[in-house]
């Protein structure tokens, strides 16, 4: 079967390699897509602590986030059976043709089960559990409530998807700021009340006129840079605010902490690249992708085949207007 490695620094090769065989508790999975996500950037780009690299020699294997086939399962399998659509924290690894998944879970993630079915009607590329339940998770930890001012830094894939499940017509203000107009304007049609870009206006200033002086009652962070988290902070009210920082920060910054005093409770709900419940918020996000909440064919804009997967990664870190996020699908 094939898979894809990273053999250097933004260099990929596909590779003929041996099918992997399942234990009695395993199950092969046909991958039938799998999401690029801002965080495998680390792994193309070897932009790991010298530890790290140490740990992770090359070539690596990439991709977290499947959603496939069953096409064999191990005589320990109760729930699961040849030809069930399955998504969710299946293996790592993943942009290959077949992963060997245990649905009891992963070691070293706690065995909790992070598998689920895919519903009928559900094609696999928007059925992505993984950063599905991640959203799930960040939804239900904003949770704003009547009247609340929020305030959102980022308009990528999990900016976007946060608006989706926290927009409501509840809120007072949904404010929302990112560096391109474009996505600031899918913002908008998603459900966002007011969108800032930093290189127009002073956004710091703009979110206490709205909110006359007072600052935010939620202020939600999704970027992963220094900048977005220092904003969150500067303008999260005094007293009772909630900051949720679900940024990916890949490298170390000094921050400001008298911003985080003034006593906001600071959250961080996705644990290293996950939900916080997966086996409620797997089932939770085909939930809602089935009932239209997630529009992934607005979110989901560019599939790939698996020989493109260098494209797939430079298209990621390019950042192109139209490009929301990709899939690779080696059946394609
Ligand atoms: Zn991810």
């Amino acid at each position: 079967m094939k898979a894809a490695f990273v053999v250097a620094p933004r260099k990929f090769e596909i590779m003929d390699i041996e099918m992997p065989t399942i234990t009695d508790d395993e199950m092969l999975v046909k991958v039938e897509a799998c999401g690029v996500c801002t965080s495998d950037m680390t792994t193309y780009l070897d932009t790991y602590s010298e530890e790290m690299k140490a740990r992770m020699k090359m070539p690596r294997r990439v991709g977290h986030e499947p959603a496939g086939t069953v096409v064999e399962v191990g005589k320990n399998i109760k729930d699961y059976k040849v030809g069930d659509r399955v998504t969710g924290i299946l293996g790592m690894g993943c942009f290959a043709e077949y992963i060997t998944c245990n649905p009891a879970g992963m070691p070293g993630m706690g065995r909790q089960p992070m598998v689920g079915k895919i519903p009928d009607g559900i094609p696999f590329e928007y059925a992505i559990g993984e950063p599905m339940m991640c959203l799930m998770s960040i939804a239900r930890t904003a949770n704003p409530e009547l009247g609340d001012n929020v305030f959102q830094v980022g308009a990528g894939f999990m900016g976007l998807g946060v608006i989706c499940g926290v927009a409501s017509p509840k809120l007072k203000n949904y404010i929302v700021c990112d560096l391109e107009d474009w996505r600031l304007d899918i913002a908008k049609e998603l459900g966002a009340t007011t969108t800032l870009n930093p290189n127009k206006v002073n956004v710091a200033e703009e979110v206490m006129k709205i909110t006359e002086g007072k600052g935010v009652d939620v202020a939600i962070e999704v970027v992963g840079h220094p900048p977005g988290l220092k904003m969150v902070g500067e303008v999260i009210k005094n007293n009772r605010g909630k900051i949720v920082a679900v940024g990916w920060h890949q490298a170390p910054d000094t921050y400001e902490l008298y911003h985080w005093i003034k006593s906001p409770i600071i959250y961080s709900p996705q644990g290293i690249g996950m939900s916080i419940d997966p086996s409620s918020e797997l089932p939770r996000a085909m939930w809602a992708i089935q009932k239209g909440i997630y529009p992934m064919e607005k979110l989901i804009t560019h599939k790939y085949k698996l020989e493109d997967i260098g494209k797939a990664f430079e298209d990621n870190l390019g950042r192109t207007k139209g490009y929301i996020k990709g899939v690779v699908m080696p059946f394609m």
